[in-house]
C-alpha cells in the first residue's frame, strides 16, 4: 500500500495536530463508549504511524518499518466507530479538515483489506440495486401509493420545474416514508410543479464515502445528473441532508439545489400560507450534514417559529455544537450498540429541555431517534420538519 489515498495537504494536516484534546471532549463516540481510542486525536496518531511506515521519502525520513496486518486491522476497527459528525473539525483550533481526512482514512483502511465486513454489503447493494438497502430500485417511489390522493402518474413525470430527490432511507424505510409523503402533499398544496425520478433515482453516493469507497461515487453522480437533465428541471429539492451535502460537494453545479428547510422558507416568503396552531413545546436537533456540513442553522428555526402555538426551546448543545444523533457514518451498520449509546446521550439532552417533541430535518435522525424511543419506551415525539409543517397545514 502507498499513501496515494491522501492528498499532500492531508499528510501535512496529520502532522499539524497540537494534541490539544478539544476533539476528544466533543466526540460523541468517545463519550458513549468511554474510549479515547475512538477520538480524532488517536486516529491522527495512528495515521502518522501508518503513513510514515510506508515505502517512500516519508518512511526514509521517519525511519519507520512496515506496519503489520494486525495493527492495521486494530486501527481499522476504531476508524469506523465514528459518525462522521464533524464536531471534531468544528472545534479544532488548527483548522484541520478532519471529516475529509476521515473519509480518506476509511478509503485507505478498506483498500488495505482491513475494513469491516459490513462495508462489503453497502458496496454490493449499491452495485447491484443502486440503493443502500439492496431493494428493487423499481420500488423507489412505491410510498406514493399510500397517499390518500395519490395521483395516477405517482408523481413520476416526464418534465417538471423541480425534482424532488427522495434518497434511499425515505424511499424504502417504512418509518421514514412519512417524510416524502408529507413533502409531496406540501408541494402539491403549494402548487409546486415537481417530479420524482422513480426508478431513475439512484443512491446519491453518500454512503460510499462513509464506506471508504469514494472512487465509486462517480458512477452514481453521472447517472443522477443525467436523470435530472432528462426532466428539464432547473431545481432539485432534498429532505435528506446527506444527499444535499454530497450534491453540494461533489456533483457538478448544474442545478439550483435546496434542502427542504430553505425551499420551505422561500415558499413562505413568496406567499405566506396558513399554518394552523399546534400548541407544542419542541426542540430542534441540527442534523450534522445540514448544520455543521452546510451551515444551515437559522432557516429551520425560522420555519418552526412561523407556526402559531409552537414554542421552540434550545438544547445546551445546539447549532454548530449540536450533539450527533448517532445515525451517521454508517455506524448503525458497523456498530449498532455504539450508535444506540450515542442516541441515548442525545435523547437525554432532549428530555432535559422539557420539550414534548424533537423536530429535525433528516430522515436518518428521525429513524435513529424513533427507533431508540420506541425500544426504550421514552415518551417523546420525533418528527421531521416536513411532518411538522404538514401537521400545521392540516390544522389550517
Ligand atoms: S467525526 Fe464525530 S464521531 Fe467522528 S471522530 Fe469526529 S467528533 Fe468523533
Ligand atoms: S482538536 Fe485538532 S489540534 Fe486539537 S487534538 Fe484534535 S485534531 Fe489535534
Amino acid at each position: 500500500m502507498s499513501n496515494s489515498n491522501f492528498s499532500v495537504r492531508q499528510l501535512i494536516e496529520a502532522s499539524a495536530c497540537t494534541g490539544c484534546r478539544l476533539c476528544v471532549d466533543v466526540c460523541p463516540a468517545v463519550s458513549a463508549a468511554g474510549d479515547g481510542r475512538l477520538s480524532g486525536l488517536y486516529r491522527l496518531t495512528g495515521l502518522r504511524r501508518i503513513a510514515g511506515s510506508r515505502a517512500g521519502l516519508l518512511a526514509r525520513l521517519m525511519r519507520r518499518g512496515p506496519i503489520g496486518a494486525d495493527d492495521m486491522t486494530r486501527f481499522g476497527e476504531t476508524v469506523f466507530k465514528c459518525t462522521l459528525c464533524a464536531n471534531c473539525e468544528e472545534v479544532c483550533p488548527v483548522g484541520l479538515h478532519l471529516r475529509d481526512l476521515w473519509y480518506s482514512v476509511r478509503q485507505d483502511v478498506v483498500g488495505a483489506g482491513a475494513g469491516p465486513r459490513k462495508v462489503e454489503a453497502i458496496r454490493e447493494n449499491l452495485e447491484e440495486t443502486y440503493n443502500v438497502f439492496g431493494e428493487d430500485n423499481e420500488e423507489r417511489a412505491d410510498w406514493v401509493e399510500d397517499l390518500p390522493d395519490a395521483p395516477e402518474d405517482g408523481y413520476v413525470r416526464d418534465r417538471a420545474d423541480v425534482v424532488y430527490f427522495t434518497g434511499c432511507v425515505a424511499a424504502y424505510y417504512p418509518l421514514a416514508q412519512q417524510i416524502p409523503m408529507a413533502m409531496a402533499e406540501i408541494m402539491e398544496a403549494r402548487g409546486v410543479n415537481f417530479t420524482l425520478l422513480g426508478e431513475d433515482e439512484w443512491c446519491c453516493g453518500f454512503p460510499l464515502l462513509g464506506a471508504g469507497l469514494k472512487d465509486q461515487v462517480r458512477t452514481f453522480i453521472d447517472h443522477n445528473i443525467e436523470a435530472v437533465r432528462k426532466r428539464g428541471a432547473q431545481k432539485i429539492v432534498f429532505a435528506c441532508p446527506s444527499c444535499y451535502h454530497i450534491w453540494r460537494e461533489m456533483y457538478p453545479p448544474e442545478f439550483e439545489i435546496f434542502h427542504f428547510t430553505g425551499f420551505m422558507e422561500d415558499l413562505l416568503a413568496q406567499e405566506p400560507f396558513p399554518l394552523g396552531p399546534l400548541d407544542l413545546k419542541v426542540t430542534y436537533h441540527d442534523p450534522c450534514d445540514l448544520g455543521r456540513g452546510a451551515r444551515v442553522f437559522e432557516a429551520p428555526r425560522r420555519v418552526i417559529r412561523s407556526i402559531p402555538g409552537v414554542n421552540l426551546v434550545e438544547m445546551p448543545r445546539n447549532r454548530e455544537n449540536c450533539l450527533c444523533c448517532g445515525g451517521g457514518g454508517n455506524l448503525e451498520m458497523t456498530d449498532p450498540e455504539l450508535s444506540a449509546g450515542i442516541t441515548r446521550l442525545k435523547i437525554e439532552e432532549v428530555l432535559g429541555t422539557g420539550a414534548r417533541a424533537v423536530v429535525t430535518a433528516c430522515q436518518q435522525c428521525v429513524r435513529t431517534m424513533t427507533t431508540y424511543v420506541r425500544r426504550n419506551d421514552v415518551p417523546l415525539e420525533i418528527m421531521d420538519m416536513t411532518q411538522l409543517i404538514h401537521k400545521a397545514l392540516k390544522k389550517s
